[in-house]
């Protein structure tokens, strides 16, 4: 009895045409658990959509998606000397499009091709605020340089931007701001001036912030890569549900569960499908965190205030608290008395964070 992530397939299909409509040079990123949907499902809708180039995250990835999807595979996270290569992991090197962010990176990765016969083809990545990766502007000068010499091809610069800022009325967003400014540096516009199809790949960036930099900087080619947007873009079409395996009513005192812990008062034992495998239970516990708002729970002499956390699972349109921590694949829940109990066999619905979930099924109607 599993858990499944069950997506309305004709709505999430047309959310996913209208992004790559609003976004020309879409990338999608396809990494990590493949959002919730697994690595392969997203390479596939990949082609499906028809872009060019889609994104994974690390170099083990690779392996997941270059036979599902045809085009290029541009990597995340920067190539380093330890890196895997793509060769070593069956991937066509060809087709891989590094990322780097240090210069000594880059001429390892200049002398790594040198010695396996092949130009590799790299994103630069140039530091924001985000303060993950890259290299600052003054660096950018000497990276030129080292493209000029033809160790590696260009495939353009990379921006890896924080999440979308506040927006105030009809002010320059500030993504654009710091996008120029990046972009007004003499070193990016010396590695840019390198190719003859400046192409600028950046992250987080929205729809409008694009149209404004492509209308302003017609030269570049702009490549938003997105994920969480594109693949989780359109919750209404996502439904996460979990099955009831038993249900068993307890009495105040009465013992259950590995811990033997006993019911602080007359209820359900509810034992649903999912669990630590699949990353339930990595939720908060209830937000009332303070001494005094626990005191005042314990004074009702509520739940929570037993030690129970709330849980994922959904029933009666409530969050139902977790009778012990989740199993390895099960759950338990503690229904209290008066609550409706769900029938064996009946499907739950459960809130859980797409980006951490190992869903045992993944059913598109
Ligand atoms: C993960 C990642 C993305 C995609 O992020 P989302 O928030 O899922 O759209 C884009 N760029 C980089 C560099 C990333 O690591």
């Amino acid at each position: 009895m599993s858990l499944v992530l069950r997506v309305d397939g004709p709505r999430w299909r047309a959310h996913l045409h209208g992004v790559a409509e609003r976004f020309p040079g879409l990338v999608p990123v396809a990494k990590g658990n493949g959002y919730g949907f697994g690595l392969a499902r997203l390479a596939r809708r990949a082609q499906w959509l028809g872009v060019d180039t889609v994104a994974v995250g690390l170099y083990e990835e690779l392996p997941h998606v270059h036979q599902r999807f045809d085009g290029d595979l541009l990597v995340l996270s920067p190539w380093r000397p330890h890196a895997a290569a793509p060769a070593d992991l069956g991937v066509d090197e060809g087709r891989v499009v590094h990322s780097v962010g240090r210069l000594t990176d880059l001429a390892a990765l200049a002398e790594h091709g040198r010695a396996h016969g092949h130009r590799p083809r790299v994103v630069l990545e140039r530091i924001t605020s985000m303060l993950r990766h890259g290299m600052t502007d003054d660096e950018l000068a000497e990276a030129a340089a080292t493209v000029r010499q033809g160790g590696v091809r260009l495939e353009g610069v990379a921006l890896h931007l924080p999440l979308p800022p506040p927006r105030a009325g009809h002010a320059t967003p500030s993504h654009v701001r710091e996008v120029e400014q990046l972009l007004a540096g003499p070193g990016l516009a010396a590695v840019l001036a390198t190719t003859d199809r400046p192409r600028v790949w950046v992250s987080h960036l929205d729809d409008t912030e694009l149209e404004t930099l492509a209308l302003r900087h017609p030269g570049v080619g702009w490549r938003p890569r997105v994920g969480t947007s594109l693949w989780l873009g359109e919750r209404a079409a996502l439904r996460v549900t979990a099955t009831v395996l038993d249900a068993h009513a307890v009495q105040r005192g009465d013992a259950y569960g590995y811990r033997q812990r006993t019911a602080p008062r007359r209820g359900t034992v509810l034992v649903v499908s999912g669990g630590t495998s699949h990353g339930v239970g990595l939720e908060a516990p209830t937000g009332q965190g303070t001494l005094k708002a626990r005191a005042a729970t314990l004074a009702r002499g509520s739940l929570d205030a037993a030690g129970f956390v709330r849980s994922p699972y959904v029933v009666g349109g409530k969050h139902r608290l977790f009778a012990e921590p989740p199993h390895m694949q099960v759950s338990m829940l503690f229904l209290p008395h008066g609550a409706p109990v769900p029938e064996v066999g009946e499907e739950i619905e459960v809130r859980l964070r797409y980006t951490t979930t190992a869903f045992d099924r993944v059913e598109v109607t």
